[in-house]
């Protein structure tokens, strides 16, 4: 495979971007010669033209860098992706390959910032802190509906044991909780602390109060909470999702709260975001329909992709986003943070 580019100076065009971009990447290339353009549009094939004359495409959660987009970056011009996030479930890996375009990721940075979320909306959930918030504001100081769950005690599944879902697996058995895990490669450290055991994941579903879902979105793990999976989790059972939008199926996520099933839901993601996370929709019509029902069940909590969204994590996300556009101007491809079409290497 030839080597990447390149040149001293990279033109990086950043697509999806926000104002906290231009801060945090401002912030870490200001010492460095590269040329940043920042356009809040998506990228997708349409508008992958927008790329003319840069050397790097910086892309987030919501781009679409599928084959035909990533044709049209190639023709632009566009010479290497860098992803300033960790999933990269949005990429064609092979057809990346094909161009001979790679493609480099952030792998780890603050895994905190997602755990603490995801335990943050379990919190929420368990102790109505979402509907407390309202009320009080609306001057309804009322307890009835309100009656809580302690997470002390409680048996909590965690699916997906890398940087974030370890770190979520302790603070957990923080709270007193004990903890199934369930992992195609488990961590021999964490399989020895006490009070967490690797299971199957029907074992999992089964016996856990509050499950948390921390692998990433691969066909093996595609609409991995589904009807099916529902009904073999335990009644009452808590779903966390803050991994990736369609490892869970959302219509049958409303079957289930519908049909009592499931006790609380908390999404950070969701399978269709990419037309509304991140964006300030109060004014419109919302079109989807799962995505409205959803909201209006008083025992689901939504949160739009905030997640990551740490002062701590982006200046890291920064960072190494700058290290990664240092080292393609360099002629060098990081091991570490290179995602391959093989999913083995890219783990
Ligand atoms: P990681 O690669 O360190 O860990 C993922 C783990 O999931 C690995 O141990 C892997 O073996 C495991 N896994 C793979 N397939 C599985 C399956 N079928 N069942 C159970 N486990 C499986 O990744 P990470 O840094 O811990 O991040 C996890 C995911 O969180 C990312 O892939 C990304 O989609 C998501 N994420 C979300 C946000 C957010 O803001 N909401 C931010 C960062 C990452």
């Amino acid at each position: 495979m030839p080597g990447p580019i390149i040149s001293l100076v990279m033109r990086v065009i950043v697509f999806s971007s926000k104002q906290w971009d231009r801060t945090y990447l401002g912030e870490a290339f200001a010492d460095r010669p590269h040329q940043l353009t920042f356009v809040e549009t998506h990228l997708d094939a349409a508008t992958a033209p927008l790329a003319d004359g840069h050397d790097v495409a910086c892309l987030f959660v919501n781009d679409h860098a599928d084959a035909a987009a990533l044709d049209a970056l190639h023709r632009s011009g566009v010479r290497a992706i860098v992803l300033r996030c960790a999933g990269f479930n949005n990429v064609d890996l092979a057809a990346a390959e094909r161009l001979d375009v790679p493609v480099l990721r952030v792998p780890a940075y603050s895994p905190h910032s997602v755990a603490e979320h995801a335990v943050a909306l379990t919190l929420a959930i368990m102790r109505r802190v979402h509907r407390a918030y309202t009320r009080t504001r609306d001057g309804n100081f009322a307890l009835d509906g309100l009656l809580g769950r302690e997470l002390h005690g409680c048996t909590v599944g965690v699916v997906g044991t890398g940087e974030i879902g370890r770190v979520v697996a302790r603070i957990f058995r923080g709270f007193g909780c004990s903890v199934l895990a369930s992992d195609p490669f488990p961590d021999a450290e964490l399989a020895a602390e006490p009070g967490i055991d690797y299971v199957p994941i029907d074992e999992l579903l089964a016996s856990s109060d509050v499950i948390t879902l921390h692998c990433p979105l691969t066909p093996e793990t595609y609409h991995l909470v589904d009807a099916d999976a529902i009904e073999r989790m335990r009644p009452g059972a808590i779903l966390i999702n803050t991994s990736r939008g369609a490892v869970v199926d959302a219509p049958a996520l409303i079957d289930g709260i519908k049909a009592e099933r499931l006790g609380g839901v908390a999404l950070d993601v969701y399978e269709e975001e990419g037309d509304v996370f991140f964006e300030d929709v109060s004014s419109r019509v919302l079109h989807d329909d799962v995505l409205a029902r959803l909201t209006s069940f008083p025992n689901v909590l939504i949160t739009s992709h905030q997640a990551f969204f740490t002062r701590e994590a982006i200046t890291q996300i920064a960072a190494t986003t700058r290290a990664n556009v240092d080292a393609l101007a360099a002629g060098d491809l990081p091991e570490r943070n290179r995602v391959l079409a093989d999913a083995a290497v890219a783990k």
